[in-house]
């Protein structure tokens, strides 16, 4: 072994002993008389003593190291005369007697320190070395932690975890594949799974009752800081089971996660509507860590000869506590904030309620204060609070509100990341009209169950069906979806039907399920979550590439191997692949 023990573990009731360590150098201090060198592994750092009186010739060495040098040196454990209370290993220091360099290093591009001096794409192109800072580390140490306590859960209550293919064919999740030419069938292309959906249905069909997996996932969409073309899926089905089951099934693995590896408890997960999510915070994926629900006030506002309100399908406000004192400019940054294309108002108006019980509005042209006060009471304002409002179409009204709610929520720091509001979101409504295609898109997936009392308007009102669809919802983010499935081949294929599949696609497609539908299939249901936003989130931080190992970039690149990049003509011609390339201009 190069080492006894690691740079993490030594103390004080190790003085004395000789010691053996292994690692790189942190950074090192030539004092004149003495050099000392923080020695880092995995594990910790260690400081190293060199001394020019007892052994000159090994400190002269020493001096000679530079950053990130590998090295191996024997010597004593001694106690420090300055200690460093912050360091596991700061009340002792290695008073070296030999010193062996395993390898040098060229100096890095960017410092290896918690805060380090590199910029982004640099970091990613040398993301063996970013990966040796402590944050990066403990990220992966985090991640490393959450996959083993939620297979520790799932295999104390009977899931068993089953590999499926990642070579298989396209799977509706709503975006793009990435494909694959195959050599062996000319002309033929598999796709990567967008998630193991189907197989896991199959599953099911064969028995198996309780699946588990923690699976990579695959999607050609565009990225954001919360997306990346291929992440993870902690994915799960269940047989013989209600939503109800599911439910609390997956509470109990959000509560033993968070416990385990955040030390937090939570009490029992709130449930919302869609449409009350819809309603009250104009998002499917509310952040309930703080209220500043939407009021409606279309009854209250009409008729004043304020054509914007009159002329709106909705008015919808939110108030914000203890905020009346918001300066003018101020208001004029939240007016230019809606109307940030991305929001997408028109404008804003605000009521201030002053602190001596009057009311100022933006609208007072339109309105008395008698008005206002009853617009007040509709908010449950107090003194001290700001009402914000926003017209329009009810969608976009909506959206751009809870935009506006998101960020006040932040300039008010009601947003802490370390405190965490979880609940589930029920009821998703089964289809989703596309005004663009003309025609009904599942808003889930096509297999996912209408609740039972819903079926007979599938014929009539489509659009108001509802699912028994479910997601999981933290701090404002998806962190998990899933459904009750159909389980009986003719629902199936009415599915498919209204969807807008011909019997021949769907069979093309689907026959696959369809058919193993004929063979007994239980009633089922699932769900999978994110694994790589779950990790960020328990983590703090808002970018799942920083829980990844090895992300690519906005562009869906890495750029440390220099991939996705061109292939030789060789491959393409067994491959039996022509590339059109446009013209160059
Ligand atoms: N396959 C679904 C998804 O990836 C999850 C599920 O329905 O279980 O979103």
């Amino acid at each position: 072994m190069l080492r006894s023990h690691t740079c993490g573990e030594l103390n004080l009731s190790n003085n004395g002993q000789s010691v053996t360590l292994s690692g790189w150098v942190q950074r090192s201090r030539d004092l004149g008389g003495m050099t000392f060198v923080d020695l880092r592994d995995r594990y910790g750092l260690t400081q190293l003593v060199f001394n020019m009186e007892t052994n000159a010739v090994l400190c002269q060495e020493a001096r000679k190291l530079g950053r990130e040098y590998v090295i191996t040196v024997k010597g004593k454990v001694a106690e420090r005369s300055n200690k460093n209370p912050k360091m596991p290993t700061g009340e002792v220091e290695i008073i070296v007697d030999y010193l062996e360099v395993l390898n040098t290093s060229k100096i890095p591009p960017f410092t290896i320190e918690d805060n380090t001096d590199g910029g982004d794409e640099l970091r990613m192109k040398y993301r063996y070395l970013d990966l040796r800072r402590n944050n990066v580390r403990d990220n992966l140490m985090l991640r490393h932690n959450m996959g083993i306590e939620t297979r520790n859960y799932m295999n104390d209550i009977g899931f068993i975890e089953v590999e499926t293919p990642v070579l298989i064919k396209s799977t509706p999740e709503g975006a793009r594949d990435f494909v694959v030419p195959s050599r062996m069938n000319e002309g033929q292309f598999y796709a990567l799974p967008q998630s193991p959906q189907t197989f896991k249905q199959l599953l099911m069909v064969a028995g198996f009752d309780r699946y588990f997996q923690i699976v990579k996932c695959f999607r050609d969409e565009d990225l954001r800081a919360d997306r990346q073309p291929e992440f993870t899926q902690i994915d799960c089905e269940m047989s013989f089971v209600t939503q109800e089951d599911i439910l609390d099934t997956f509470e109990g693995l959000t509560k033993y996660l968070f416990k385990t590896v955040k030390g937090v408890e939570i009490e029992k997960l709130p449930r919302m509507t869609f449409a009350d999510a819809m309603r009250y915070y104009g998002n499917d994926k509310p952040d309930i860590r703080f209220e500043m629900k939407f009021v409606e006030l279309n009854e209250l506002v009409k008729g004043h000869d304020f054509k914007v309100f009159d002329d709106a399908e909705l008015v919808s406000g939110i108030n914000a506590a203890g905020s009346a004192g918001y300066t003018r400019k101020q208001l004029d940054a939240l007016t230019d904030f809606v109307k940030r294309p991305q929001v997408g108002a028109s404008g804003l108006v605000y009521v201030r309620f002053n602190e001596d019980g009057s009311l100022k509005s933006s609208v007072d042209k339109f309105y008395s204060e008698e008005d206002l006060k009853k617009w007040a009471e509709a908010f449950d304002a107090k003194p001290g609070d700001l009402m914000l409002i926003l017209a329009g179409s009810a969608n976009k009204t909506r959206k751009a509100l809870s935009e506006l709610r998101l960020e006040m929520g932040n300039q008010l720091g009601l947003r802490n990341p370390e405190v965490f509001a979880p609940l589930w979101v029920v009821d998703f409504p089964l289809l989703e009209w596309d005004e663009e295609t003309q025609r009904y898109y599942a808003m889930h997936h096509p297999f996912t169950s209408p609740k039972p009392e819903d079926i007979p308007l599938l014929d009539t009102h489509p659009g108001n069906v509802r699912a028994n669809a479910y997601d999981l919802v933290i701090n404002g983010v998806e962190i998990g979806g899933g459904s009750i499935r159909i389980h009986n081949k003719d629902l199936q294929k009415k599915m498919f039907t209204i969807l807008g599949f011909t019997d021949e696609d769907a069979q093309a497609q689907f026959g696959f399920l369809m058919n193993a539908f004929e063979y007994g299939a239980p009633p089922h249901g699932g769900i999978a979550f994110g694994f790589d936003r779950m990790c960020s989130l328990f983590g703090g931080s808002d970018s799942i590439r920083d829980y990844i190992a090895f992300p690519k970039n906005n562009s869906g690149r890495d750029v440390m191997i220099d991939s996705p990049s061109p292939i030789k003509q060789e491959q393409l011609d067994e491959l039996r692949l022509l590339i059109n390339t446009p013209e160059k201009k």
